[in-house]
């Protein structure tokens, strides 16, 4: 493949379960790059890969400030590489994590923005994310936060899981997809971004179930049981099972919220209630969650420079 022997492959930068990433740069600008190889699952490096392939140059077309930007796609030696832009600046899991990192409500609204503006842009590009969560996003040089790791990446090690509701680290899951929807929108992401939203605000994951099951017992406790009241057509769904009357948890109201993320404020607790609502037709989308007035009150959001920063 001639586009890669426009890459200097660097440094090892870190390894995940699907993907070796090194550092690297292009050999006629001398631009830094992320080069992520891919660990592809020899049972369908042909055939099926190709429809993977598609979904990426169709990524490479997009360009968006908050979505990390994939500047090319080779293989070598039957490896599959993508070239991304290099993000230095670690990910939001870190910060949230390191006890050492301070960081407030303004903090919150600059990080939640970025992450709102990059997933109106790809769902206005009819784009899926399908697995948001701190650790996939990114921060650049200059603070600004991207999403990364798109399911597709993923799609490569393992086009089958991708396909079926399998998708999404379990405590980002909405509850559509714990029960088995196969047909999803939009709205996954959503509630994904809500989850990251709680957990900044809380410093830990919101609702950290320990099995798919576990999991949608904790979403049932912190925002009401799902049922056929608060959510036409969920006893439909293929895992769904129903709750005993008497077990029903009821939906949890705007003083719930309040309660449990003070320092949302009373505008921030609601942005995150209608991210968090249970029926995925329900809930708000990315379009709507910029247009909501949180983003507008006081405190603004801390400038780019201003953010903390991985130590
Ligand atoms: P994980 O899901 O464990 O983060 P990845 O394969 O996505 O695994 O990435 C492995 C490591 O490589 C990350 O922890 C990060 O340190 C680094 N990395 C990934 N993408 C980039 C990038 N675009 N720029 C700089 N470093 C990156």
């Amino acid at each position: 493949d001639s586009v890669a022997q426009n890459y200097e492959r660097g440094k090892k930068l870190g390894e995940g379960t699907y993907a070796v990433v090194y550092q690297g740069h292009r050999r006629d600008t001398a631009t830094t790059v992320a080069i992520k190889k891919i660990k592809v699952n020899a049972d369908y490096k042909d055939g099926l890969a190709m429809d993977a392939i598609r979904e990426v140059k169709y990524l490479q077309e997009l360009s968006h400030p908050n979505v990390i930007a994939l500047h090319d796609v080779f293989s070598k030696n039957e490896n599959l590489h993508l070239v991304l832009e290099f993000l230095p600046g670690g990910d939001l899991e870190m910060l949230i994590r390191d006890q050492n990192v301070q960081y407030g409500a303004a903090d919150i609204k600059a990080w939640m923005g970025m992450l709102a503006r990059g997933v109106w842009f790809c769902h206005e590009n009819f784009v899926l994310h399908r697995d948001i969560k701190p650790n996939n996003l990114l921060i650049a040089a200059d603070g600004e936060v991207k999403l990364a790791d798109f399911g597709l990446a993923r799609s490569f090690a393992d086009p089958y899981l991708n396909m079926t509701h399998q998708v999404i680290t379990r405590w980002y899951r909405p509850p559509e997809l714990l029960y088995g929807a196969r047909q999803y929108s939009g709205a996954v992401d959503i509630w994904s971004m809500g989850m990251v939203f709680a957990e900044l605000l809380l410093r830990v994951p919101f609702v950290a179930g320990n099995s798919d099951l576990d999991q949608i017992a904790k979403i049932s406790e912190a925002f009401g049981t799902p049922n056929k009241d608060n959510w036409p057509g969920v006893e439909a769904l293929p895992l769904y099972i129903e709750t005993d009357k008497n077990s029903i948890i009821p939906t949890s109201g705007r003083d719930f919220f309040l309660r449990q993320f003070p320092t949302a404020g009373p505008v921030g607790a609601d942005l995150l209630m209608s991210m968090c609502t249970l029926d995925p037709r329900k809930r708000i989308t990315a379009v709507q969650t910029l247009r909501h007035d949180w983003w507008t009150i006081d405190p603004q959001p801390t400038k780019n420079a201003d953010l903390p920063r991985k130590r």
